[in-house]
């Protein structure tokens, strides 16, 4: 159970639920960290009165620092800033939940730090997943999933003793706004189109990633790296209700599932009380009025970005972290209206075909091969 936290990315939609989680549960907030919206971080900091706050943009980090001179508050800028919010003494538990790979570096040092890592932000485990989960191993880091289908998988392995036993893991995907399409139809698709999530309330960024289904791709290797599982042992299943949020089938035949409504405070909370449980205060699910629950194959051929990046996870190397760079940049730029819809997957296919891939790479090699995808893909 955590007591003290530090909250990377605290402005963002999993950051700003993660501080409501942890007033409700009367947690100390140590330190905050984000990109560059000050206003609502002055705001955070005035309420919580962290001892530090990092700000990744380094002039708004010097904005920030004028207006909290009157707090005892230290603020900090740049990567070094996001580092020394991750690595503060008083903390057991760091939050990540930043956008991106700017996630990577933080997250390392907090492990190295032997902090519980609630992991938000799983583009480190798409990009950096093998040296992320054998540091947190060397250095006995704990690594509790915040992201809602691993959370769920994380919650029905308790009391799995023997990852062996285990047949196959079924993320459960919502479908998207896109759901019953074909890729010709997807063409015309807008940034407003794709903005509208039938269940789920997330970033810009990751609601376009559940339009491409590029997020199931993403978690498809965030689950392989958090349970050491290979590729084919991990699939997607579309889900349309997000009720079910992810199931385990084990070897004898049994499914264990986690169910509930599509609130990301549920797993936040959870990340935050393990081993233990805490009473919510929000509406929990109605089995009589939640409706039937139904399950169907993902449509290959309408969203290429799940097949992609299932091609990237057997790749494996820089693969992963090339796809991540072209997709962060791809999305952005249909977020900005620049390309269509169908571009996204296009660019990323592109990017992965111009930047070779390296083997059992070094952390400087996958921010390499991160930047090389971003370059690529614009
Ligand atoms: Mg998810």
């Amino acid at each position: 159970m955590s007591k003290c936290i530090s909250v990377l990315g605290s402005t963002g939609s999993i950051g700003r639920q993660t501080l409501q989680v942890a007033r409700e549960l009367g947690l100390t907030v140590t330190a905050l960290a984000a990109g560059r919206q000050i206003d609502l971080l002055e705001q955070q900091a005035r309420r919580f009165r962290p001892c530090l706050v990092a700000v990744f943009d380094e002039a708004a980090a010097r904005e920030l620092g004028k207006r909290l001179s009157d707090l005892p508050t230290e603020v900090v800028g740049g990567m070094e800033g996001l580092v020394a919010a991750a690595e503060l003494e008083d903390a057991d538990t760091v939050v990540t939940a930043v956008m991106g790979s700017v996630g990577l570096e933080p997250t390392l040092s907090a492990i190295r730090k032997k902090k519980r890592i609630a992991l938000a932000n799983k583009e480190t485990l798409v990009c950096a997943g093998e040296l992320v989960m054998a540091e947190a191993k060397k250095y006995g880091a704990e690594i509790v999933p915040v992201d809602s289908e691993h959370s769920a998988i994380f919650q029905s392995l308790q009391g799995c003793r023997d990852r062996g036993e285990i047949r196959r893991l079924l993320l459960t995907c919502s479908g998207g706004p896109f759901f019953g399409k074909s890729f010709a139809e997807l063409e015309k698709m807008t940034a407003a189109d794709a903005l509208r999530h039938p269940n789920w309330t997330m970033g810009a960024k990751i609601t376009v990633d559940s339009a491409t289904l590029m997020n199931k791709g993403l978690e498809i290797i965030e689950a392989m790296r958090l349970y050491s599982l290979p590729l084919k042992q991990v699939e997607a299943v579309i889900h349309r209700q997000s009720i079910v949020h992810s199931l385990v089938e084990f070897r004898d035949g049994a499914m264990l599932a986690q169910l509930g409504t599509p609130d990301m405070k549920l797993p936040i909370r959870y990340a935050l009380t393990y081993p233990y449980r805490a009473e919510t205060p929000d509406q929990t699910l109605d089995l009589l009025s939640c409706g039937p629950l139904t399950f169907s194959a993902p449509d290959a051929e309408a969203f290429p970005c799940l097949r992609i990046a299932r091609q990237c996870a057997e790749t494996g190397g820089t693969a992963c972290a090339i796809m991540n760079g072209a997709n962060e940049v791809a999305v952005a730029r249909f977020l900005r209206g620049e390309i269509g819809f169908n571009d996204i997957p296009r660019r990323v296919e592109k990017a992965l075909f111009r930047v070779p891939v390296k083997y059992q790479p070094s952390l400087g090699d996958i921010l390499e091969a991160d930047r090389m995808g971003r370059e690529a893909a614009r």
